[in-house]
């Protein structure tokens, strides 16, 4: 680990001394270390001979694939930043993006060829348009674009000044901005993350990566399962059945699961009686998870679980609950204690720092911290003031140093003059028989301001009735938290990292109101 600097180095370093050994496996085909590091020198060159230069955006529209990598490491190799597209986005939004980063190339997956087509229509200089995989007349095959290219790495190093990823945030409050991250950042994260449970395994391990690799959870993992030698079980599509009998035929150790996706494993006819003897970890984050749903996954699972809470804009640093911690009383409500050479802290409005069990807003800081948001000067300064990361979650730090996330401050419900945090009411209700899911929102009332409703995915064959849901929540969490209504919905809209999408929930009660929905 000591040889790898940052992204670019990880192939190299470790073909020298793992080069037979797997890196990633992905739909029964494995890349050698040896094999890896020849492919990211060789798209290094590409882009190079592409007119690539310094500091230029490379863009990729896909989803998970093993081509990906060669494309992280080779674009870090180029001196290139590589501005990875979520691939759920609709042409319009794919198109947004596009004019934001700005880049020079683009590769696309099969599946998102007519989507990237219209993306770029209006452009006003379109990249240049590579497959990742697949083949369609308007783009260049890969391997015709490698065709040139050696296997040698390239002679120039890059530097740690260059921005390495543009990762664009999940967009669950509005567009998603693009977070410029250096090699600085992934050099430290590197230093930091491998020493973090749930990040931190041995050469050969089984690394099971399901998040998107447009997302910070997916990158993260498989930036440190290869800085140490892991091996990548890459997966393309989530099925939870599939999931599950990938944990146990690849005799995964680790992996990293938003809670909506552990929920679907729970609903899966195959955890019944599975048992997982190489699971050592299981990594959760990026939203909250309910109490219910944590305890029923580590009785199923039977391995140790962390939670990670941080955001793009730390390169997914933050804090941690370990799985010792998991035992401590009232901890499974907690997000942890913040990484080894991290900071957290409670802030108030005007950024003065807060007490213990006082609530106010989370920071971060530590050298992990992004560059800044692309084009977006004054959301920077906004962000990054006075030398911490404002998260814009909610939440207090208690006698113990655990911090807690309540919910988003954009989220809070005001009703009858009390706030209420989103993701307690939904942890409170989420045991309750009959509820699969469940998101909550507030809807006007003309006498409270705002009053809690909450919508329901009910069990197939048994939906509970709606006074049963809200007399489970009174017991549980005060009066004026508990849901004043309830609605039944076929599913949550949720975006690719696990996150409900609260706005478009809250849009059909808020037409013809005053309140911003997002
Ligand atoms: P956008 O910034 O575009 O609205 P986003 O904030 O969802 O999208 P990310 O950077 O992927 O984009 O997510 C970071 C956010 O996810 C945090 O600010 C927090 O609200 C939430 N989050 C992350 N980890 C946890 C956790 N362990 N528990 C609760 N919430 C979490
Ligand atoms: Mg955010």
């Amino acid at each position: 680990l000591a040889a790898i600097r940052t992204l670019a180095d990880i192939p190299a370093t470790q073909a020298r001394v793992r080069g037979a050994a797997v890196a990633v496996s992905f739909e029964g085909r494995d890349t050698s270390y040896a094999a890896l590091d020849a492919a990211s020198n060789r798209v290094a060159h590409a882009l190079r001979a592409a007119g690539v230069v310094a500091g230029d955006r490379v863009g990729v529209l896909s989803k998970n694939h093993d081509g990906w990598y060669p494309l992280f490491f080779g674009a870090a190799l180029a001196r290139a930043c590589l501005a990875p597209i979520n691939c759920r986005l609709t042409a319009r939004e794919v198109g947004f993006i596009l004019s934001d980063a700005a880049p020079r190339l683009l590769f696309v997956g099969a599946d998102f060829f007519d989507t990237a087509l219209s993306a770029i229509a209006d452009l006003a200089s379109p990249p240049r348009l590579v497959a990742l995989y697949g083949a369609h007349p308007a783009f260049e095959r890969l391997d015709a674009f490698l065709a040139d290219a050696p296997a040698t790495a390239p002679a120039e190093a890059p530097r740690l000044e260059d921005d390495v990823l543009q990762l664009y945030t999940s967009g669950t409050t509005g567009l998603p901005k693009g977070v410029v991250l250096t090699n600085w950042t992934y050099r430290r994260f590197l230093e930091l993350a491998t020493q973090v449970e749930g990040f931190a395994c041995a050469a050969g391990d089984a690394v099971l990566t399901v998040m998107p690799l447009f997302h910070v959870a997916g990158t993260n993992l498989s930036f440190t399962g290869l800085a140490q030698g892991g091996r990548i079980v890459l997966v393309k599509d989530f099925a939870p059945a599939e999931a599950i009998a990938t944990m146990q035929r690849e005799r995964v150790a680790q992996t990293f699961l938003a809670p909506a996706l552990i929920g679907m494993m729970l609903q899966s006819p195959a955890i019944e009686g599975a048992s997982f003897p190489a699971l050592r970890t299981i990594s959760y984050g990026a939203s909250p998870i309910a109490e219910a749903t944590l305890r029923r996954a580590r009785a199923a699972f039977g391995c140790g679980f962390v939670q990670f809470y941080g955001m793009t804009e730390s390169a997914g640093a933050g804090s941690t609950l370990s799985p010792g911690d998991h035992d401590s009383p009232g901890a499974l409500t907690s997000c942890g204690k913040p990484w080894p050479g991290v900071e957290m802290a409670i802030l108030d409005m005007d950024g003065q720092f807060l007490a213990d069990g006082e609530i106010g807003e989370i920071a971060i800081r530590g050298d992990i911290m992004m560059k800044g948001y692309w084009n977006r000067p004054e959301a920077t300064a906004e962000t990054l003031a006075g030398g911490w990361l404002r998260t814009g979650d909610a939440g207090y730090r208690d006698a113990a140093g655990l911090f807690h996330v309540h919910d988003r401050i954009k989220d809070m419900i005001v009703s009858g003059g009390e706030n209420v945090y989103p993701a307690e009411v939904e942890n409170a209700i989420a045991g309750c028989p009959g509820v699969v899911d469940v998101a909550v929102i507030g809807v006007p009332d003309p006498r409270w301001g705002e009053a809690v409703k909450a919508l329901i995915v009910p069990a197939a064959g048994e939906p509970p009735h709606a006074d049963a849901v809200i007399a489970w929540a009174r017991e549980r969490i005060a009066g004026y938290k508990a849901p004043k209504s309830v609605d039944f919905v076929a599913a949550l809209p949720r975006n690719p990292s696990g996150k409900v999408l609260r706005r478009e929930l809250r849009a059909p009660y808020w037409a013809g109101h005053g309140r911003a929905v997002g």
